[in-house]
């Protein structure tokens, strides 16, 4: 009689265990740091040149961009604001850089010179990997303050003397293109930019890649009809189409699932206005989910490089941006 109640206490003790480590799995994993993410094969950049962060809310709102509506359910969209010019030049190599206009020497449209080799996205992801096993493609709309010609000397004054040169700096890309697969610039409509960028997916589906896709038009009609144009707005409507359309195409190449996608822009549009000398406000839409926090353009390529795996503390120069996919406060002073 006596054995028998002891079994019993031994059978509910035993019960008791199993159902103690059960609830500690279950509830005690959730404690534990989550798993490392895993990595992309891709990553595509679609950059729409000009776009104003409060104009592509409100587009947002109206439902008017469902692709770039769908593409953040899936990660994230944040504000991007910019403390410097406000500019193409400056934009996209702040952008494509993660530096400060101090360490590329371009500042601006008019003040500029070739982004010392070696330091944009581009090159940083081919030392990585081996610039045999990954590709990388930029195809461009603008060619003007998205150059990559040499250096050249341009006659400016014929005097007594003869003839007073001056000198052109070369395009900020002119090192980049170099290294590269392909650099298309001055591709010219949205169209033929998101037609070419599609033939190239197809090109180059086998290997690892990273893409810039360029488009143009939203920033060409805020200049010519203002940032609350029809023409602007409709803009929007077909960047957001051509980017609905690359979208569609890493899907049916199955390549969707391991592509990161970003989307964001160089600089915004002054309301109501045909300029962007005072436009900080843009924004980065992508189904990153790792994407966190609001920052700024030099942030961007840290967190492309980050999230490629890339050790970003072993980059030199030190990288001026963060990675959005980790919490940053800058220093107050
Ligand atoms: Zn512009």
């Amino acid at each position: 009689m006596k054995k028998l109640v002891i079994k019993r206490v031994n059978f509910a003790f035993s019960f008791a265990l199993v159902i103690s480590l059960l609830l500690i799995f279950t509830f005690g994993c959730s404690a534990l740091p989550s798993p490392a993410p895993t990595l992309p094969r891709n990553v595509i950049l679609i950059g729409w040149d000009g776009a104003q962060r409060n104009h592509v809310k409100e587009s947002l709102g109206r439902g008017e961009l469902p692709n770039l509506q769908q593409l953040s359910s899936e990660g994230n969209i944040v504000a991007i604001d910019i403390y410097r010019v406000t500019d193409t030049k400056a934009g996209w190599t702040q952008i494509l850089t993660g530096y400060e206009p101090e360490v590329t020497r371009v500042f601006s449209n008019g003040r500029y010179q070739p982004i010392p080799q070696g330091y944009t996205v581009f090159e940083r992801l081919k030392e990585f990997f081996g610039p045999e096993n990954f590709v990388t493609v930029a195809v461009i709309g603008k060619k003007g303050n998205m150059e990559a010609d040499p250096p050249r000397l341009k006659p400016f004054e014929e005097g007594e003397g003869g003839v007073k040169y001056e000198l052109v700096p070369g395009g900020p890309y002119y090192y980049t293109k170099d290294s590269m697969d392909v650099f298309i610039n001055g591709q010219g409509k949205d169209e033929a930019v998101g037609t070419k960028a599609i033939e190239l997916l197809e090109q180059y589906k086998d290997e690892p890649f990273f893409f810039f896709v360029h488009f143009r038009d939203v920033d060409l009609m805020g200049h010519q009809f203002g940032e609350n144009s029809e023409e602007y707005n409709d803009a929007l409507i077909s960047v957001d189409i051509w980017t609905g359309r690359i979208l569609q195409k890493l899907k049916e190449l199955n390549l969707y699932d391991n592509t990161l996608i970003y989307v964001t822009a160089d600089h915004g549009f002054e309301e109501h206005r045909r300029t962007h000398t005072d436009a900080p406000y843009i924004f980065l839409a992508t189904n990153d989910s790792m994407v966190m926090r609001r920052g700024q353009r030099a942030d961007i390529t840290p967190t492309i490089l980050d999230r490629f795996g890339l050790d970003l503390s072993k980059i030199n120069p030190p990288l001026d941006g963060h990675t959005l996919t980790k919490p940053y406060q800058p220093p107050i002073w």
